[in-house]
């Protein structure tokens, strides 16, 4: 599934080729969504939230995409041979040289100003982690203790798109991993510390990729070297046992980590447990 990082990349291409350009064309395979209005109107700014990816045009009126588990934008140059079929195009946005395709986004919506405040799934969101505001930890232990019934373990809480927002399933694992804590962590035994800065590692590890160009990531591992994530069955790098992949939380996506260094919360060991 695309993460944060991955739409965040693909809004910053959008931008730079297709801001300030006039739509030449523009196709919607979705029932109901008519995008001709656009042709003619520029392009004002292409936008990420979290998996969101918002296109504004001249004239006051939004391009709204929900990517889930399935959507992805592609910038192709107008004529090219796109690299998934076409049947699966939800969206097609030319503008001149450039055309952009939106592939399986399961939302596809045109939406004015006051229908993008009103958005019920943008108003949700938790804050996004790379947008450029600073992330209140106060405002986190609020959002985690509401969120803990329906997000029970700290697994859960980091994808939770109503916690924060934008955080996929490898930089959870990650994360969790680097902070050393047990992805089965009750969400109501969180100190907010702890929870401040597991936060600021995933958002960290997500700023160092979405600059980077590169496909290769980062995680401190070394490049393209992740901790724990995909890694299942493979020797943890720092304590040599096996990293565990298992299904977990509602949407039952594969959590990473090793046991042995990962713990719960706890009151502080005499030997220091997170040394
Ligand atoms: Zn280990």
């Amino acid at each position: 599934m695309p993460e944060g990082d991955t739409i965040f990349r693909t809004a910053v291409s959008l931008n730079r080729w297709l801001s300030g350009r006039e739509v030449t064309a523009a196709v919607s395979t979705v029932p109901g969504v008519d995008l001709g209005v656009l042709v003619g109107r520029r392009v004002e700014g292409v936008e990420a939230r979290a998996k969101h990816l918002l296109v504004r045009f001249g004239g006051g009126t939004t391009l709204h995409t929900h990517m889930r588990m399935t959507g992805s934008w592609h910038l192709y140059p107008t004529g090219e041979r796109w690299r998934k079929p076409v049947h699966q195009a939800r969206v097609v946005v030319e503008c001149g040289q450039r055309t952009a395709v939106c592939f399986n986004a399961p939302v596809v919506e045109l939406l004015d100003d006051a229908g993008v405040r009103a958005e019920p799934s943008l108003r949700r969101l938790g804050p996004d982690l790379l947008a450029a505001a600073p992330i209140d930890p106060g405002g986190l232990a609020l959002r985690a203790a509401a969120r803990a019934e329906l997000s029970p373990s700290v697994a859960e809480l980091l994808v939770d798109q109503q916690f924060v927002s934008g955080i996929g399933n490898i930089y959870r694992c990650e994360a969790l991993f680097v902070c050393r804590l047990d992805p089965h962590s009750p969400t109501r035994t969180l100190p907010p510390g702890l929870l401040a800065g597991l936060v600021a590692t995933a958002s960290r590890l997500m700023a160092a990729n979405a600059r980077s160009s590169a496909i290769a990531r980062d995680f401190g591992g070394g490049r393209e070297r992740p901790w724990v994530g995909r890694r299942a069955g493979r020797p943890c790098r720092r304590c040599g046992g096996l990293v565990v992949g298992e299904r977990h939380g509602r949407d039952a996506r594969v959590l990473y980590w090793c046991p042995r260094c990962q713990r719960r919360p706890g009151p502080p060991s005499p030997g220091g447990d997170h040394g």
